[in-house]
């Protein structure tokens, strides 16, 4: 399987900050090289990143690169930061046109800025492209990316601190790739003290990396329809 790791932000857009100065996009980074070479290590997968360094990548580049290297799973990597300071814990997200929350919408929001730091009208794109792209194989991949999210969650939880309903969905853009299992992983808070100190170590962010390869492993060993067939999976 090809595993597509995507840290979020980059270059000229920081994401979110840490009371220390952190940026989101350098931890976002750190895990995903540290992610590669644990899913590298297994000898299972191939392993791409959107990006390998401080760049800028629109959101739309970041789907463009999963569908032209056929990814078999997409995950965006993120850490959040929020006006309330006491929270603190990881979540999973999937797509979806209605979010799960105010507070899942409102993060989906964030995110989604991105590319209109650098001008790119994310809407107008979305209404031709996103139509036609997100309607195909729409189900399949729905069901397959809350069924990884799922299986995340589980994994995640045993060793780190979770939100109270660590499931969610929103209207996240960067996971729109056409019938690629998606799912945005946000770390934790950057604005929790306790959440940043763990963002920061290494130690942390092994032992987090792990615990994603666990999920990965244990979603392909049940996924029958695997196995080198990704044509025949939606007929075309
Ligand atoms: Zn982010």
């Amino acid at each position: 399987p090809l595993i597509l790791l995507d840290p979020g932000h980059g270059g000229v857009d920081p994401g979110a900050r840490g009371q220390k100065g952190r940026f989101e996009k350098s931890i976002v980074l750190s895990y995903a090289i540290e992610l590669r070479r644990q899913l590298l290590k297994t000898g299972r997968y191939k392993v791409i990143l959107t990006r390998y360094n401080d760049v800028f990548v629109s959101l739309r580049k970041r789907i463009a690169i999963a569908q032209a290297a056929k990814a078999d799973l997409f995950i965006s990597l993120h850490a959040d930061s929020i006006a309330n300071k006491n929270l603190r814990g990881g979540s999973v997200y999937t797509l979806s046109k209605t979010a799960s929350d105010k507070e899942a919408a409102a993060l989906a929001r964030r995110e989604n800025k991105s590319d209109l730091i650098l001008g790119f009208n994310l809407n107008k794109e979305n209404k031709s492209v996103a139509k036609v792209l997100i309607d195909i194989s729409q189900n399949y991949t729905k069901n397959e990316s809350i069924k990884f999210a799922k299986i995340l969650v589980s994994s995640l939880g045993k060793r780190i601190r979770m939100l109270r309903k660590p499931l969610r969905s929103a209207g996240f853009t960067v996971l729109k790739a056409p019938a690629i299992p998606s799912v945005l992983l946000e770390l934790g808070y950057l604005s929790n003290r306790i959440d940043e100190r763990l963002l920061r170590s290494f130690k942390q962010r092994r032992i987090i990396s792990n615990l994603i390869v666990k999920a990965i492993s244990k979603y392909f060993s049940t996924n029958k329809l695997f196995v080198g067939h990704k044509s025949a999976k939606f007929g075309f």
